[in-house]
């Protein structure tokens, strides 16, 4: 097997992520939430977030949030920033807003 089919996936095209069915879209659609996971206080959520850089290419994001406080417990996310700073990036920012907004929503669709 060669190093480049090892390496793990980083970015996913429209096409590709519309294989998961979304929960939730920002209005902008830059990020779609597909998974949402309540343990207690805290919620995990995953979504795919659109790259600013380059249109229609998707960054995977989970971030566990505690809603109530709007604290972010942990997170990941296949760009290159997290990858090399391991700090929350601004896709996982970006997601936790969007969760946040959109609580009431969320919640009642379930
Ligand atoms: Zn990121």
């Amino acid at each position: 097997m060669s190093h480049l089919t090892m390496m793990e996936k980083r970015t996913f095209s429209l096409e590709e992520i519309l294989k998961n069915n979304v929960i939730l879209s920002s209005k902008d659609r830059k990020v779609r939430i597909y998974g949402l996971l309540n343990e207690g206080r805290k919620s995990d959520v995953s979504a795919y977030v659109e790259s600013d850089s380059i249109n229609g290419s998707f960054y995977s994001v989970k971030i566990e949030v505690e809603p109530e406080i709007k604290h972010l417990v942990y997170g990941s996310c296949t760009c290159e920033s997290f990858e090399y700073h391991g700090n929350p990036c601004k896709h996982m920012l970006k997601l936790r807003n969007v969760f946040q907004k959109n609580l009431d929503k969320l919640y009642n669709k379930k």
